[in-house]
């Protein structure tokens, strides 16, 4: 009984060592994306003059630029990257991760 009962311990152990980088690679990964759950394009509550502004700037939820530029590290940006934010130039939700024609590096 007490040898199976190591026996178990040990595979146990094995497999969470096993599983274990999976997992952080996975994360890693998911974090390097970004967080593509977040759906921030619901204008609905904008007027026709702030929707043109989104548009004429070419707004989009996913930087070309990745992580080099995006809303995140843009001047303009306020929030964090869990969640949408605002933009001083953009109005409606913006995307951490998103990006337009006038980025600026935040200082
Ligand atoms: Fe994003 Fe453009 Fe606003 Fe900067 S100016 S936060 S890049 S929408």
């Amino acid at each position: 009984m007490a040898q199976d009962d190591k026996i178990s311990r040990r595979s146990a152990l094995k497999i969470s060592l096993s599983v274990l980088p999976i997992a952080a690679g996975g994360a890693a990964l998911f974090s390097a994306c970004g967080d593509s759950s977040l759906d921030c394009t619901d204008v609905s509550g904008l007027s026709a003059e702030e929707t043109a502004t989104r548009t004429n700037l070419e707004y989009v939820e996913a930087s070309p630029h990745g992580e080099e530029k995006d809303c995140l590290n843009c001047r303009f940006y306020t929030g964090n990257e869990s969640q949408c934010g605002s933009c001083t130039l953009v109005k409606g939700p913006i995307n951490p991760r998103g990006y337009c024609k006038s980025w600026v590096i935040k200082a």
